[in-house]
């Protein structure tokens, strides 16, 4: 018989199981907090736990674990990379990013990738699997876990697209915000989108209170669709008009992400553009110097222009950062580190 993943048991199903083999309910929230306060990584750590009950939940159940493969600090900021194995030899990436007000941690959500951005590094060899909602958890938990170290904020920007998997997306998020789990507030997880319009507006419906990110890196349809493949399935005004779907049901402040290539998107007609297009909606530009991945000749505007550009936005009332960038010593380019680890191994 397959063994049953336990941490993806909600805390009544626990209760449920734990009546039905003649045990008391309150030994359910005793292995939930284990499973996803403490993070216990077996039934044997669970010390109030009988001998006798621990064998009969090894029978039936397993707890999903993600081995470090690797860890890489950057000398410059302390940003971590971890290469986590799943248990299928497969290998994600997460990143811990440690800030004034807390440990933000960025989960990947797919091996691989499948939306074709030009120049990211996670899609290149297309897509492997979606995570299961218990391996996005882990990612958080094996981080907090090793370094010991509270986790207030996660961002859904590592490898792959959350919003074509979608349910285990939806499945993590009520888990992770749980509140006899890790309860990591709402307000605190970004998550990323290339832009998949129809599932952005199904997300909204939730209600959930985080943060979308767009990832628009242009203001006309011709030049997104030479970056991102996804820009042939739906026109930029589709993909405003559902974050703008998004701002009405969740009077959250939406994100545009705009990765700056060298003379593909940086100059001053393309902000302009922006500045028209979004006018008047409640954002936030986050700007992403491009990090150029060998694979592609795509190189990172000059430090002028990328101050050009953002002042130009800045002066039309438009909220702008250019996003540090952490790690930079440590293949900081979402998807590259992994790649270059797995080209290693073989
Ligand atoms: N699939 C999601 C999450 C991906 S990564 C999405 O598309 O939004 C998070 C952000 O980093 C996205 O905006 C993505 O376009 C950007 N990105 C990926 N590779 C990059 C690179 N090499 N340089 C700059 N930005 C990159």
């Amino acid at each position: 018989m397959q063994k049953e993943d336990i941490v993806l048991y909600s805390l009544e199903d626990l209760k449920e199981y734990f009546v039905s083999i003649g045990e008391k309910a309150f030994r359910a929230k005793q292995v939930y907090e284990w499973l996803h306060v403490k993070l216990a990584d077996s039934f044997d750590e669970m010390t109030n736990i009988s001998d006798q009950l621990k064998d009969k939940l090894n029978e039936r159940f397993l707890i999903e674990r993600l081995t470090v493969a690797r860890v890489f600090t950057s000398r410059i900021d302390g940003t971590q990379k971890y290469l986590l194995r799943l248990r299928d030899g497969n290998v994600v990436e997460s990143v811990l990013m440690k800030y004034h007000h807390g440990n933000s941690v960025c989960i990947s959500t797919q091996v691989g990738c499948r939306m074709g951005c030009r120049f990211c590094a996670s899609t290149l060899d297309g897509l492997v699997r979606n995570l299961t909602a218990s391996e996005m958890l882990k990612e958080v938990y094996t981080i907090q876990k090793s370094t010991n170290e509270r986790v207030s904020n996660i961002v859904l920007m590592g490898s792959g697209e959350p919003m074509d998997n979608f349910d285990n997306v939806i499945l993590f998020l009520n888990k992770i915000t749980d509140e006899n789990g890790l309860h990591i507030s709402q307000r605190n997880i970004t998550i990323s989108t290339c832009g998949l319009v129809d599932n952005m507006k199904r997300f909204a419906d939730l209600g959930f209170q985080v943060t979308l990110a767009l990832s628009l890196h242009a203001s006309d349809d011709e030049t997104r669709k030479e970056l991102m493949p996804i820009a042939k399935r739906y026109t930029i005004e589709q993909e405003l008009e559902a974050c703008r779907y998004y701002f009405e049901k969740t009077k959250r402040r939406i994100t545009f992400e705009y990765s700056l290539v060298a003379g593909v998107n940086d100059n001053i007609a393309e902000a302009k553009k922006l500045a028209e297009r979004i006018k008047g909606m409640n954002c936030h530009v986050n700007l992403i110097p491009v990090n150029p991945i060998k694979e592609r000749n795509y190189r990172k505007s000059s430090s002028a222009s990328i101050a050009e550009f953002k002042k130009y936005l800045e002066k039309t009332g438009i909220n702008v950062t250019i996003r540090r960038e952490m790690g930079s010593d440590i293949q900081g380019a979402c998807g590259q580190l992994r790649k270059s680890f797995i080209e290693g191994e073989t």
